[in-house]
């Protein structure tokens, strides 16, 4: 089994499901050409169309990013918490908190607030 965040197993962790990794309110979503491509063509979208309208320029102004609301909250973010591009969304995204997290991140996801219990350096 892979080896996860500070000694955490990717079997160890039960997402919640609770939508709080896709509602933070600095948190961006970069996406790499192959990404914009993967995501316009899942939503039947153009690439120019699908830049235009549901991405913006990253605030370092390196990237391109998902939109997200005013609070902060990813535009494909449903009501009741799942991703209306799952099958398709970027990898920052599909790998989290499994091969990366944020400082903050335990304070964000209460599955891995659980898991800094055991792993404390989390
Ligand atoms: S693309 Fe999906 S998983 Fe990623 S932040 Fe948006 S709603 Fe969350
Ligand atoms: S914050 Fe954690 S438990 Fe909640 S949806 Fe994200 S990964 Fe899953």
């Amino acid at each position: 089994m892979a080896r996860t965040v500070e000694g955490m197993t990717s079997g160890d962790f039960k997402c919640r499901c609770c939508g709080a990794c896709c509602r933070i309110k600095d948190g961006i979503v970069r996406v790499s050409e192959a990404e914009i491509a993967r995501i316009a063509a899942f939503l039947g979208k153009s690439e120019e169309d699908f830049i235009a309208n549901e991405t913006e320029v990253a605030p370092d102004r390196k990237s391109l990013v998902l939109k997200s609301h005013p609070d902060g909250t990813c535009v494909y973010l449903t009501a009741d918490n799942l991703c209306r591009i799952n099958s398709v969304k970027p990898d920052k995204c599909r790998t989290f908190p499994f091969e990366w997290t944020n400082p903050g991140s335990a304070e964000v996801c209460p599955e891995l607030s659980r898991h800094r219990l055991c792993f404390p350096k989390l």
